[in-house]
């Protein structure tokens, strides 16, 4: 047992925290007050705490964006030549159209949009046989999904 030097209980030693400069290994006040003066130390220091937090997550998100930065430009030359690629590919499995056929390709863009404003979710226009597996840009290779239906997709050859 020892007695505490904040509220002088006696107390078990294991309520007291380890302190290897202390003679009995120790710290002379028990957890109870350590809690109490931690607490305290918190509710003087409120407004410099919360100010250190707030620059700690302001400095760790800017880093954490100027990392996701870096990946991007170390990667461009990656991500615009499979852009590339795409579009390339795209051009050429665009058959020419007829004017009617062009014009539904276009309403299934405007029905997606429409779909998107009605129903609160995003939905895009996507190729049932993905163009990057050979696929055409025409409209019986078009259907109207969620865009978290697309991405889980990708480039399989799902009708949904
Ligand atoms: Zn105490």
């Amino acid at each position: 047992m020892k007695i505490c030097s904040k509220c002088q209980e006696d107390k078990p030693k294991t309520e007291f925290y380890k302190d290897k400069a202390r003679r009995d290994g120790l710290r002379p006040s028990c957890k109870t007050c350590g809690k109490i003066q931690h607490q305290q130390h918190y509710l003087n220091n409120k407004e410099k705490i919360k100010a250190q937090t707030k620059e700690y997550y302001a400095t760790n998100m800017n880093i954490e964006r100027i990392k996701r930065k870096d990946y991007y430009y170390n990667n461009k030359p990656s991500y615009l030549a499979a852009t590339a690629r795409y579009k390339a590919k795209k051009l050429h499995q665009s058959p020419d159209v007829n004017p009617a056929e062009k014009w539904l390709i276009k309403a299934m863009y405007t029905i997606s949009k429409m779909c998107s404003k009605s129903f609160g979710e995003p939905y895009e226009v996507d190729h049932i046989q993905p163009i990057n597996k050979g696929g055409l840009d025409i409209f019986n290779n078009l259907q109207i999904i969620t865009r978290s239906e697309n991405r889980s997709k990708g480039d399989s050859f799902a009708k949904i």
